[in-house]
């Protein structure tokens, strides 16, 4: 046991009041992490709030321990979660390492009293936490939620530590992660991780039906919408992009849940090693980054975007127009054309 892990074992011994929080638009790894952790948390014995910065989409609404959790954003969770948030003794900060991911709840989360716990595997974390469970070899938070209860519990077996439903949450962050275990981050240690979780005895192919299979038809449409109207590719930069703007998600209904992973796409066109997709909504810009390889969408989106994430998975932000926000983007290529032309 490492000296982190051996000063959380002893501050989890007693009775806790303890506050569980992600990155907004939380995905199934910053919940499923939450909720596996939290499921085990309350076990112990300790009072237990999951606090979401904002909304999450309507495919995690499956997940145990869900109906649970408050969402900071809501007018009618706002002050209760202020509340929990000024009484907890513990604060989990998990699957995010910069504050500003928080939107409002940053601000709260760094002002609380309380210890904070921070399990993450992005890069380049900022440094509020008291203790940090962080490793960037790790697939997912899930899978360090998974080893670090292992070795919380060490002397007792898989099915004496985890049931079924937490199980189901941890495989559904690490399942999600890795796209469905074919990522370069899938280790040995990614599935002997959800090899192990399996004695628990859960069903995983319901756990991928429940997050992939499980869109309303309006997805699947602005989908197709998506790709055969919206989707640019510049083969001199192996490179594809897709714009969408606030009038068009509002045409569809969209909500963030139904842009979610359409990024990806990008990535089947044959040649293609980066997919760009920008989304206007509420005045501001999203931007998702999605690349193979050798090829880091990372370091573009921190040098231009103010952005971060994984090397082959990132996002950032702009406050300018969206038309201004691709031009900007389009003006940065020749600088990466280099990379771009060299990923294997
Ligand atoms: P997504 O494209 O799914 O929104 O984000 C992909 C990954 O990029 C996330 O897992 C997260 O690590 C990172 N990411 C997304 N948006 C931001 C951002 O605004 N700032 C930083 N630092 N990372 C981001
Ligand atoms: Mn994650």
């Amino acid at each position: 046991m490492n000296q982190t892990i051996e000063e959380l074992s002893s501050f989890l011994s007693t009775p806790q009041k303890i506050i569980i929080t992600m990155h907004r638009d939380p995905d199934a790894d910053a919940l499923g992490s939450s909720l596996g952790w939290a499921s085990y948390l309350l076990k112990k014995g300790h009072e237990v709030a999951v606090i979401s910065p904002t909304d999450y989409a309507a495919n995690l609404r499956w997940m145990s321990g869900m109906d649970q959790v408050l969402v900071f954003e809501r007018q009618a969770d706002q002050v209760k979660c202020r509340k929990k948030i000024e009484q907890a003794t513990l604060i989990c900060c998990l699957d995010f390492s910069a504050l500003s991911r928080l939107k409002d709840l940053g601000r709260v989360v760094q002002d609380a009293a309380a210890v904070k716990l921070m399990i993450d595997h992005h890069l380049e974390p900022e440094h509020f936490a008291k203790w940090m469970i962080w490793d960037t070899n790790a697939a997912a938070t899930a899978q360090l939620v998974y080893a670090l209860i292992k070795e919380l519990e060490a002397g007792l077996t898989t099915q004496e530590i985890f049931d079924k439903s937490m199980a189901e949450c941890l495989y559904a962050g690490i399942m999600t992660d890795t796209g469905s275990f074919r990522h370069a981050n899938v280790t040995p240690e990614v599935h002997l991780a959800v090899a192990d979780l399996m004695l628990t005895g859960f069903d995983c192919s319901r756990v991928h039906r429940l997050i992939y299979d499980n869109a309303p038809l309006s997805r699947l449409q602005f989908l197709g919408y998506v790709l055969s109207q919206k989707l640019v590719v510049l083969p001199q930069y192996r490179t594809a992009y897709m714009v969408l703007t606030e009038a068009e998600l509002a045409r569809f209904n969209s909500s963030s849940g139904e842009t979610e992973g359409i990024v990806n796409y990008g990535l089947q066109v044959e040649n293609v090693v980066m997919s760009a997709m920008f989304i206007e909504r509420k005045g501001e810009v999203k931007i998702s980054f999605r690349s193979v390889g050798s090829f880091s969408v990372r370091d573009l989106a921190s040098a231009h975007f103010s952005g971060g994430g994984h090397k082959n998975a990132s996002g950032g932000r702009s406050e300018q127009s969206v038309n201004e926000t691709v031009a900007y983007f389009l003006s940065v290529l020749p600088e990466y054309q280099e990379a771009l032309l060299s990923v294997d």
